[in-house]
């Protein structure tokens, strides 16, 4: 062994490598050129005279082992046919050096494209000649608050060089809040469903920072947000600071709605945040356990096995399905003492579990519950849990019942955040759940400010507030009354500007407006139908009865997150040109055209492999196939490759080796 070592090191100071060493250089040399060729042109030095090169680019090691393995290739008929992997693994052995060299190389390599790209990123940041000075400070800045759904993926899609970005969230990354109640349970590592936000921002030509911090006060007068950061740097623990905007996107989310419920924030569990996730999952195991205890008595066993599950909605009901899966092919079989005594409850105030659902899936979810031995209490309302029982209230009879439990989970709806509740209060919003803003997401009664997601609300214009203007502006010939034609003129326009419209024409199954007006005039031929204020008034009453407010869900958040970096990237060229629909009540256009929800679905996973799926137009399927379709979805879905990878291979040990249950 010794020999050997000594024998490469008097090898390498021989000038001229053998043919497998110049092939290797001029391999990597070729790499390397064309990982440069957009900065530096290669040195074509290098091309002609790789050998020359080698031997003072590589270490003498290196040049060696290149020989070695140069050598036996040639050498086939003295030492038997070696495949390439035996004599890597050979030279591996002979020289044990190698393996930390390798190691070295790797590790290095790794931090040196690092660098490079951190470099690449930061770059443009660095700016020493004045007119780049100038050019960073004419930038507009925006402060965008959260990096949940809405604020990660306005952050995904700005594009426009011409802002300086500022994002304040307690939460350095995003977290895919779907696979939450997977999470729960250990079927979805909590690593794998977030990415930092750092990650998602870098690659940005935008110039994007980023702060770890907690809004707490918004002065829209003043275009001012007070923050204060939670990393307890200074004496005083906690610091505060200021940052001005000239937009503000607010995309806080809201946070849970416990109806001022007596001991709901003492004793129960909510599921908003990783963090949560993993307190029930750990939560659950400490149940098993404390139950498996020989000290603890039957009745009390029985108390800490019950589950109770808070809302029938589909976070409550995908929870209940995970842990009735989690409980039934894992954990069983490692607490054969306690198993029997194991219950799952879930209660609903309402006459049915996922309403929002259609009716199909409403039933099928609750028969398959009964089945399975899930409790479900419909009609029964919690009005108050202490640290062993909650409370409920059948919302029939009025009957008042106690049920002891070990783990809750309240899962109810959600609430307003306390600093966007102050802001409403500002901005004379003080009366509403979320912040209202007009179908161009800009908050109503301030300027330059924007809500999406669930902080926020549409509040879209009703058509009988605006009628007047409506038939002003579609009454050309100013004539008193309209005429099919003259109102067909401004149906695409009306039709954009209050979508209720369309809807209405649609549910009613009329082919176009005429048909609208038609129906209030009675028996007249539709080219000779003209109306008065009031006929028209009398012709769209009904309309807006078809509003409807877009759900609190990751689709419209992440839509809305869209539509505004995509208004925000075009800014200037919509001020020139607005493409929006026509200013009923002023002139002109609306610089864009007004946000558009477009439903693509939802699911409700009910367990055993089995999901619920319903799709636009009512296309409703239940069972494994929409199982496989979930899993599709949401891997596809994902914001990384390396979400994705980690989402799917949790999935893959979860089938094999089944979830884990210790308690970390
Ligand atoms: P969030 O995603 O909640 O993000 C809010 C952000 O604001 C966070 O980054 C937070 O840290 C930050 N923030 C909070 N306070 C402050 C502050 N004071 N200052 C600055 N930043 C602040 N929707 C679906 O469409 N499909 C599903 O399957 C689905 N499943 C769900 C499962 C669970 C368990 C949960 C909880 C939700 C689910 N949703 C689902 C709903 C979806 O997660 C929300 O609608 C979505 O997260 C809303 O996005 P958002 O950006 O408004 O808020
Ligand atoms: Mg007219």
């Amino acid at each position: 062994m010794r020999a050997r070592t000594s024998d490469v090191s008097t090898d390498s100071g021989d000038k001229t490598p053998p043919r497998l060493v110049l092939e290797c250089t001029r391999v990597v040399f070729f790499l390397r050129a064309k990982s440069r060729k957009a900065n530096s042109p290669a040195n074509p030095q290098m091309w002609k005279e790789p050998s020359e090169f080698a031997s003072h680019a590589f270490p003498p090691l290196i040049v060696s082992v290149f020989r070695q393995l140069a050598s036996r290739s040639q050498e086939p008929k003295m030492r038997g046919s070696f495949t390439i992997f035996q004599r890597v693994s050979r030279v591996f052995r002979d020289n044990p050096s190698l393996s930390k060299l390798l190691v070295v190389v790797t590790v290095s390599g790794g931090g040196l494209v690092a660098y490079a790209e951190a470099n690449q990123v930061n770059s443009p940041q660095i700016t020493n000649s004045s007119s780049e000075v100038d050019f960073v400070s004419k930038k507009k800045k925006v402060v965008v608050l959260g990096t949940g759904w809405a604020g990660t993926s306005f952050l995904r899609n700005l594009k426009s060089p011409s802002y300086e970005v500022q994002v304040v969230s307690p939460r350095n990354y995003f977290a895919f809040t779907p696979l939450l109640p997977s999470v729960t349970c250990g079927t979805v590592e909590p690593r794998s469903i977030v990415e930092p936000i750092r990650n998602i921002v870098r690659k940005k030509s935008v110039d994007v920072q980023f702060c770890e911090a907690e809004c707490i006060k918004i002065d829209a007068k003043n275009k001012k947000v007070y923050c204060r950061s939670n990393q307890n740097n200074n004496l005083n623990g906690q610091e505060e600071f200021v940052v001005d905007y000239d937009f503000l996107v607010i995309a806080m989310g809201a946070n849970v709605n416990t109806f001022n419920t007596p001991g709901v924030v003492e004793n129960c569990h909510f599921l908003k945040e990783v963090e949560d996730a993993q307190k029930i999952r750990r939560t659950v195991i400490d149940c098993f356990e404390r139950a498996s205890l020989p000290t603890v008595s039957a009745e009390e066993k029985k108390r800490i096995l019950h589950f109770a599950v808070v809302g029938g909605g589909p976070t409550g009901v995908e929870f209940a399905a995970e842990l009735h899966d989690f409980v039934n092919e894992d954990l069983v079989g490692l607490y054969p003492g306690v198993k029997d005594l194991v219950k799952i409850t879930l209660l609903e105030a309402g006459d049915h579990i996922l309403n929002m659902f259609d009716k199909r899936i409403t039933a099928f979810a609750e028969g398959k519950f009964q089945r399975e031995g899930i409790d479900v209490k419909t009609g029964s309302m919690v009005v108050k849990v202490s640290d062993k029982e909650i409370t409920t209230k059948e919302m029939k009879t009025g009957e008042i019942s106690s049920i002891p439990y070990g783990m809750a989970l309240w899962s109810t709806g959600i609430g307003t955040r306390p600093v966007v509740k102050d802001f409403m209060t500002q901005v004379g919003q003080a009366n509403r759940r979320a912040l209202a803003t007009d179908e161009w997401l800009r908050v109503e009664g301030c300027d330059n400010v924007y809500a999406l997601g669930d902080c926020a609300t549409i509040n879209q214009r009703k058509v009988m507030e605006d009628i007047s203007a409506i038939f002003i502006k579609a009454d050309k010939d100013k004539s008193g009354t309209l005429t099919v034609k003259e109102f067909q003129e401004v149906i695409a326009d009306i039709c954009e500007r209050y979508p209720q419209v369309e809807l209405y024409l649609k549910n009613k199954q009329m082919r176009d407006i005429a048909d609208l007006l038609k129906e209030s005039k009675g028996d007249v031929a539709k080219e000779s139908i003209e109306l008065s204020i009031e006929e028209l008034k009398s012709a769209l009453s009904q309309v807006d009865s078809q509003m409807k407010n877009l759900p609190a869900t990751a689709q419209v958040a992440a839509q809305q997150g869209v539509y505004l970096a995509k208004c925000f990237n075009r800014m200037e060229e919509c001020e020139k040109n607005p493409e929006g629909p026509l200013r009923f009540r002023g002139s002109g256009r609306h610089r864009f055209r007004p946000f558009r929800y477009k439903h693509l679905g939802q699911f409700a996973p009910l367990g055993g492999e089995q999901t619920a799926a319903q799709l636009p137009g009512d296309w409703v399927s239940i069972g494994q196939s929409s199982q496989w379709l979930w899993y599709s979805v949401y891997a596809s879905k994902q914001v990384s490759w390396r979400n994705r990878a980690l989402v799917v291979s949790d999935w893959a040990r979860r089938f094999i080796f089944g979830r884990d249950s210790s308690r970390i």
